[in-house]
């Protein structure tokens, strides 16, 4: 039987009252299908899994529901900061860029880094430059522009000072609310909207890709854990991860390797090195999030610290599967 499959997330986070509203669960369960199902395509016609998992992550971030490309979160300064990665099992080559604001697709650059760059991480004017040689879309910064997330990094600005993620929520959620502002099925002031897709293919290589705008509010040229290998993403011959929460958190566990680690050298399971990674160690130092990772043998597990995680599987000749909630 081929073992070939992809999984996706949309981010984590808090689910609301809103969470009832069929029309929006909706719109995110259509767009993840999608998705998928493209992944899904790539892997059935013999693709590797490097390239199902980039453009599983290129389709999320043109979808404005998801805070990747179009749609990405705001800084404090009310710019657009974006970071990607992508890591091949098989080889180990890997690229990232970060703090870029005018690639209309980060991971599209991210992936051109580990083509055809000796180098694996490239920063604002120094990844832009690189993407334009390599002839990708450069967009002007309003091509990111949601009104949902505008106001929401308003609402941030107005009753916090700092990233969004550093501070209690809960104030800005019942304003969120108050405000009608609360249509997503997860709470969007309290959900770690990065994207992300890991995939084992036909071969048994496995690879991950992960992107973002980062956390609303955020200081300009912070970077978190998406564009960090080993942190938001990382693949290697056992395994691929690609994380979404707290990025700080998630840099300092070295969390997607850590994922990998225990199996190479604990002989842990899949899914008890990832619960491990999410329901132990990321929670003792206040980290919250989620994971999706596959392993070489084509098993896949996705566990989260928070009441919810856009995520999805397909195995190529099975149908898609989608979930939100826990
Ligand atoms: N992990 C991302 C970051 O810290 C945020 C997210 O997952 O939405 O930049």
């Amino acid at each position: 039987m081929n073992s070939a499959v992809i999984a996706i997330h949309g981010g984590a986070g808090t689910i609301t009252r809103a969470a009832m509203d069929p029309q929006r669960e909706r719109e995110y369960t259509e767009a993840l299908e999608h998705v998928l199902r493209e992944g899904q395509r790539v892997l059935a016609a013999g693709g590797s899994a490097l390239d199902a998992v980039t453009e599983a992550v290129r389709l999320l971030e043109d979808c404005p529901l998801f805070n990747a490309g179009k749609g990405a979160v705001l800084t404090h300064a009310g710019t657009y900061e974006l970071d990607a990665s992508v890591m091949d099992g098989a080889t180990l080559n890997a690229g990232a860029i970060t703090c870029v604001k005018r690639v209309r697709n980060p991971v599209l650059a991210a992936r051109a880094v580990l083509e055809h760059s000796e180098h694996v991480l490239f920063a604002a004017e120094g990844a832009e430059a690189f993407a334009a040689a390599q002839g990708l879309e450069l967009v002007e910064p309003e091509y990111y522009f949601t009104q949902a997330r505008h106001d929401q990094w308003q609402r941030a600005r107005a009753t916090a000072g700092m990233a969004l993620l550093d501070h209690d929520a809960a104030a800005l959620a019942a304003q969120a609310q108050a405000q009608g502002n609360g249509t997503d099925p997860i709470d969007p002031d309290r959900k770690f909207g990065t994207v992300g897709a890991v995939a084992c293919d036909a071969q048994g290589n496995v690879a991950a890709a992960t992107s973002t705008g980062g956390v609303t509010n955020k200081q300009v040229g912070r970077v978190g854990d998406t564009p960090v290998f080993g942190a938001g993403c990382y693949a290697d011959d056992v395994a691929a991860v690609s994380a979404t929460g707290t990025g700080e958190m998630f840099i300092r566990t070295v969390a997607a390797f850590d994922v990998s680690a225990q199996m190479r050298y604990a002989g842990l399971s899949l899914e008890e090195a990832a619960r491990r990674v999410v329901m132990e160690k990321l929670p003792a130092i206040n980290g919250r999030g989620g994971l999706i990772a596959v392993d070489r043998a084509g098993n896949v597990t996705l566990p989260f610290n928070t009441e919810g995680m856009y995520r999805g599987i397909a195995r190529v000749g099975e149908p898609v599967n989608v979930w939100i909630y826990g």
